[in-house]
């Protein structure tokens, strides 16, 4: 059977801005292959999954709330999807998918967009992660592997405390009275938590006081919108910036590669990203985009 067919799962999935990059990725290229949002529900991904491969699908890209869940209905697993226990981009293989999780390598691959190849942030000075969750995961073994000591800060401590554990770094309690200095100190600072989405300088994960230094990396998750008050402030800061919809681009690089063995025509899948953007896409729907 050709291979030819690609998805989304999650929910919600319909203000996805994956289909408009993936659709102008595959233009590019000139493949007939198509992309399609699919609204699934927590229970339900072993019985599409099996479905999915069955009607000719390559890849699946997954979404919140299904990232975890989805891990136990792949055949295999990548040692980045073992490791953040969580997986963004499945490929079907002969006989089962595999899951990974790109949302690790593109957040590298975002900030060496930003800083250089010859400038990414090395061990020494910390890696601090606002959040506790997959996307956290995903970006605190991103910074681990990149030889920073990890810094977890979450308002769950049980999370945030297993989060830390798991990626051999440490947990700072939220709204602890050393982070202005820890976010001064560090190197890279990600905010993978969904403040930012909302609107007014409260809507930030930094407490009052907490500026990234000028040579510091600050990576945004959030990409609706596509500016935040967490970005703002380490603009003005003069740190060097990320935004969430750099790092929806670049973790969508390695699932067309794995799942087309082409390299991914990053340009125009860039254009269709701020092209849906400006033109609405994702459509307001209260305070939730859908990471992927
Ligand atoms: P998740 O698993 O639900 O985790 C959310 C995390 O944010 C948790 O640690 C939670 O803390 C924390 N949090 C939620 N509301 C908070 C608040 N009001 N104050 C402080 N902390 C709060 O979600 P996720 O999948 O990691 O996604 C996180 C964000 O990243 C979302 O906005 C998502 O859209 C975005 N994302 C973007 C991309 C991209 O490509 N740009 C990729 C993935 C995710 P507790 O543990 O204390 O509840």
């Amino acid at each position: 059977m050709e291979r030819t067919r690609c998805f989304l799962i999650g929910y919600p999935v319909s203000h996805s801005l994956s289909p408009a990059m993936f659709a102008a990725a595959f233009r590019a290229l000139g493949l007939d292959w198509t992309y399609q949002a699919l609204p699934v529900a927590p229970g339900e991904t072993g019985e599409l999954l099996a479905q999915l491969a069955g009607r000719g699908a390559v890849g699946v890209n997954v979404t919140m709330p299904l990232k975890r869940e989805v891990v136990a209905h792949c055949r295999y697993l990548t040692p980045r999807a073992e490791a953040v226990g969580a997986a963004n981009t499945l490929t079907f293989r002969e006989d089962g998918w595999e899951a990974d999780n790109t949302d690790w390598p593109g957040l590298r691959l975002a900030i060496t967009e930003a800083v250089g190849a010859g400038a990414l942030p090395r061990g020494g000075r910390p890696g601090v992660v606002f959040g506790a969750g997959g996307a956290a995961a995903a970006a605190a073994f991103c910074l681990a592997e990149m030889g920073l000591p990890v810094v977890i800060v979450n308002r769950d401590a049980g999370r945030g405390r297993e989060l830390a554990a798991r990626a051999g770094g440490e947990y700072v309690p939220w709204g602890n009275g050393a982070l202005p200095a820890l976010v001064g100190q560090a190197s890279v600072v990600v905010n993978a938590t969904p403040l930012g989405m909302g609107k007014g300088p409260a809507d930030c994960p930094l407490p009052p006081g907490a500026v990234p230094a000028p040579d510091a990396v600050a990576c945004e998750l959030v990409y609706h919108p596509p500016e935040t008050e967490f970005l703002r402030r380490a603009r003005k800061a003069g740190a060097r910036v990320v935004s969430g919809l750099s790092v929806l681009l670049w973790q969508a690089v390695p699932a067309f590669q794995r799942w087309t063995g082409r390299p991914a025509p990053v340009e125009a899948m860039r254009e269709a990203l701020f092209a849906s953007i400006e033109a609405g896409q994702p459509k307001k729907r209260g305070a939730e985009d859908c990471g992927t």
